[in-house]
């Protein structure tokens, strides 16, 4: 199996102390609202069901064959669901805290929170698994938000290190942690079964803020949670 690692920025070294860059480098309305206003204009229902008709006509099919009749609603209706995350707010998931810290002070580490994707560039699937960790000072989320957090950001069309750098951003942003990291592992179908066709590659790609960033011992031990040999 191939393994094509993509760190999203080169790490700072901890004596490299200087502004805090962590979610600056994004649009907060990326990561903090829904991607969709509600005053936005929209093609109709059926002005989509119409395009994905002339992308049937495209491929050479009989858009009136019996077989095809349903299809254009079906495939709207599987990219309102494949694409929900336009219509969720991150900010509003992960501003439901579950509580305080009642003194803890490691980090909380998520692990294997699986997803899919579609691919920004071919609108073909991607997908596999997030492994998040944050320091919370004194805010702390139900573990299910992370996962809910994972599934927003997945359900618009994504590079994965973009949705890396969001899921580190939104938390980041939102929850004032110590530190947040990411390390999301995927395989992605338009590289598995289209252009090169190579099956099993994995892509990795990981996000390091505050003390993660700071700090390589604590990069290391989230690395070996996630992926150490005791798995
Ligand atoms: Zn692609």
């Amino acid at each position: 199996m191939d393994a094509l690692i993509k760190p999203i920025r080169p790490n700072k070294p901890a004596d490299a102390k200087t502004s805090d860059v962590k979610s600056s480098e994004l649009d907060p309305s990326e990561f903090m609202a829904a991607a969709v206003r509600a005053d936005q204009p929209r093609p109709s229902r059926a002005e989509a069901e119409d395009a994905v008709k002339t992308l049937l006509a495209y491929i050479g099919e009989n858009t009136f064959r019996e077989g095809l009749l349903d299809t254009p609603r079906r495939v709207v209706e599987a990219y309102d669901e494949l694409y929900q995350g336009y219509h969720q707010c991150p900010a509003e998931v992960l501003n439901r805290t579950f509580g305080e810290t009642a003194g803890y002070d490691d980090f909380v580490l998520v692990r294997d929170i699986e997803f899919t994707s579609q691919c920004e560039h071919h609108m073909m699937p991607f997908y596999g698994k997030a492994h998040i960790a944050y320091t919370p000072v004194e805010r702390v989320v139900g573990l299910s938000k992370l996962a809910r957090l994972t599934d927003i950001f997945a359900r618009r069309l994504q590079t994965q290190e973009h949705l890396t750098a969001q899921i580190a951003a939104a938390i980041d942003e939102v929850l004032k942690p110590r530190g947040v990291a990411i390390l999301i592992e995927a395989e992605h179908t338009c590289m598995s079964v289209r252009g090169v066709a190579k099956h099993g590659a994995s892509t990795f790609t990981s996000r390091f803020t505050g003390m993660f960033r700071d700090n390589p011992a604590e990069q290391q031990r989230f690395l070996s949670l996630v992926r150490g040999p005791n798995r």
